[in-house]
């Protein structure tokens, strides 16, 4: 088991045994031999009880002799902890500052030393669509080339492992997909070097495979491409090279840059290739950090385990890790107190592109949270402190979220990339919209469409958007119901079109700077036309069913029918039975009139709504 917190020297006592003797333990524990205990600046009430190996609640009950009411998560500070500790019969000393000589500094963007750059493994995520074989290959990487004379030994899942390949390390993070990879990104991380894209030969490219592509583009990340299942009878390679060529990846023996592997990750088939050509991009790539320096990185996963706390997996990504040292993580600190390998060894620390787990954080992280390390814990409280400024500062000076917004950052010159999204009914649409979208030109602004393809707009969707500042275009497609919600919280704005020129003529009218906000409108109501009564020779009502909202007198109302806007009208009369009113609720018939309308039918809607 591993130790939580501080170090202790001398003999180590059993809760159990203390237990036993009674009482708060008061009696017990001074009846023997002082030990050592070595204490942070602060720390909660679990980590104290855990480092003196006693029951919380004796703990509490200490605290609480001693005024200090406390509950088990509370953090107190080294004064109060120590008091207890030593009436618990320890001999308590401050746990020393973080390693001598480390650089001071209190910048987080703290740059490499380009004299001191040392190549470093490359960090690699596999992305494809769903059933190709991402984790089939994952495994079958990791079976094959596990480091440190790991094979048969037991390993665990900790987010990242790293390979040996000819005396060349390569890390796989292993949560593949494209969600995990822009998810990550989306908290600011660049955690990825190269992707490698799985397409199964029998399948050829898919949905996802598309999107997997743009995302990986988007954060431009290297690809190489594994076409997977070469073993199945209907694989046919040539297929998916020619398909490849279709969504921009030209393959080397086509002219082109990308490096394309046949493998097949079931039999083991074609691993060693794939992982030659990681290296090759790799090289290309020229992969750098500086070991020398105070750490960065980025987390990959983490979790709660009882009794220890947060444990997270860290990427190292450049400068050196060190167990003692002081990080802040997202919004919180902490010391680091054990690291710990893949293979569930502890070790002292971890150099860049080494995934490590750590025990000693304040708080859980999420995946993508940036670590830093800092030279003492008032550093990092000061760095929270600076940094929540900076984000609020930032979320104040907004980055464009809407079409007009981005039209008006155009117009004034501070950007010249309009950023889209676009997601249609069919294919073929995708095609015309993207056709359409591509002759769109003004001097100094241009379309970037980072994604295209057919289907419903999803939350991979509003985050890819949300990443990458874009604007999401729906072409007669609906949104799904956690995408909207996402789109809300994350202010991602997202656009319906069902004619071509209407979608052209506003992005035309964007990148020229000219796009005004419209002022939205608030569908109020509708109400189904169930009976046509004619008044007069001309005029017509509409018997009609309030199937939602309300129907008002006097509102802005449209004719629907079939889906096709026939009419824009005012409501001129509103009758129940022979009463005139000024309202109509759901559930309600009633008769009515709109402004130069009188062809109405059966089935028609008519939309009230106001501006
Ligand atoms: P993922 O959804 O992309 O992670 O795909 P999986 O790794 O779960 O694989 C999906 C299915 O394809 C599983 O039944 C695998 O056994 C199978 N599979 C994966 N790689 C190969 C391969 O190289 N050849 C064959 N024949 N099947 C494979």
């Amino acid at each position: 088991m591993q130790r939580y917190g501080g170090r202790r020297r001398g003999r180590r006592r059993s809760g159990a045994s203390a237990a036993s003797n009674g009482g708060p333990y008061r009696g017990a524990v001074q009846a023997t031999v002082p030990r050592d205990l070595e204490l942070p600046k602060t720390l909660t009430v679990k980590q104290l009880a855990d480092e003196m190996e006693l029951d919380p609640i004796s703990v509490i009950k200490e605290l609480m002799r001693n005024d200090v009411f406390a509950n088990i998560n509370q953090t107190i500070d080294y004064d109060t902890a120590s008091l207890v500790a030593r009436e618990l019969g320890y001999n308590v000393s401050a746990m020393p500052e973080a390693e001598e000589g480390f650089a001071a500094y209190s910048e987080l963007n703290l740059e490499d030393d380009p004299d001191k750059l040392v190549e470093r493994p490359p960090v690699v995520t596999i992305l494809g669509h769903v059933d190709h074989g991402k984790t089939t290959l994952l495994d079958a990487i990791r079976e094959s080339k596990i480091t440190e004379g790991e094979v048969g030994g037991i390993t665990q899942h900790i987010g990242a492992y790293q390979v040996d390949y000819n005396g060349r390390k390569i890390t796989f993070l292993d949560t593949p997909g494209h969600e995990a990879f822009t998810a990550m990104r989306s908290r600011g991380a660049k955690a990825t070097d190269i992707a490698v894209l799985v397409v199964a030969a029998d399948d050829g490219i898919m949905p996802q495979t598309v999107e997997a592509i743009d995302h990986a583009k988007a954060a431009s990340v290297p690809i190489v491409v594994a076409i997977n299942k070469v073993d199945v009878p209907d694989a046919d390679i040539e297929r998916v090279k020619r398909q490849l060529v279709e969504r921009g990846l030209v393959i080397e023996e086509w002219g082109g840059e990308v490096i394309a592997v046949p493998i097949s990750a079931r039999e083991r088939m074609g691993i060693d290739d794939l992982l030659e050509n990681i290296l090759v991009v790799a090289e290309v790539a020229e992969l750098r950090a500086d070991p020398d320096r105070p750490a960065m990185g980025v987390i990959v996963e983490a979790q709660v385990v009882k009794s220890k706390g947060p444990l997270a997996t860290v990427l190292v990504q450049t400068g050196t890790l060190r167990q003692g040292q002081t990080v802040v993580v997202g919004s919180s600190w902490g010391r680091v107190k054990a690291l710990m390998s893949e293979a569930g060894r502890r070790v002292s620390s971890a150099g860049p592109s080494t995934p490590v787990e750590i025990l000693g954080l304040g708080h859980l992280p999420q995946a993508g949270d940036t670590l830093w390390t800092v030279r003492s814990e008032k550093v990092a409280k000061d760095l929270i402190r600076d940094r929540q400024r900076r984000l609020d500062a930032e979320r104040q000076t907004l980055t464009p979220t809407t079409l007009e917004e981005a039209s008006a950052s155009i117009g004034r010159g501070d950007v010249s990339d309009l950023n889209l999204i676009v997601k249609t009914d069919v294919q073929g649409s995708v095609d015309a919209v993207r056709g359409t979208l591509e002759k769109l030109a003004v001097d100094g602004a241009r379309v970037n469409l980072i994604h295209a393809a057919a289907g419903t707009i999803n939350e991979s969707d509003v985050l890819l958007a949300r990443t990458s500042s874009a604007i999401i275009v729906g072409f007669n497609t609906r949104v799904e119901p956690g995408a909207r919600q996402m789109a809300d919280v994350d202010r991602v704005d997202i656009r319906h079109y069902d004619i071509i020129y209407r979608l052209s003529e506003d992005v035309q009218r964007a990148l020229e700077g000219l796009l005004t906000p419209v002022y939205q409108e608030i569908v109020e109501g509708h109400g189904e036309v169930r009976a046509v009564f004619p008044v007069g020779r001309r005029l017509r009502i509409a018997g009609s069913y309030v199937t939602d909202g309300r129907i008002t007198r006097n509102a802005a109302a449209r004719v629907i029918r079939g889906g096709q806007v026939l009419h824009s009208g005012s409501v001129s009369s509103l009758k129940h039975f022979k009463d005139d009113v000024r309202e109509m609720t759901a559930g309600y018939e009633c008769g009515i009139g709109v402004e130069g309308f009188n062809d109405f039918e059966v089935g028609d809607v008519i939309e009230v709504f106001s501006s």
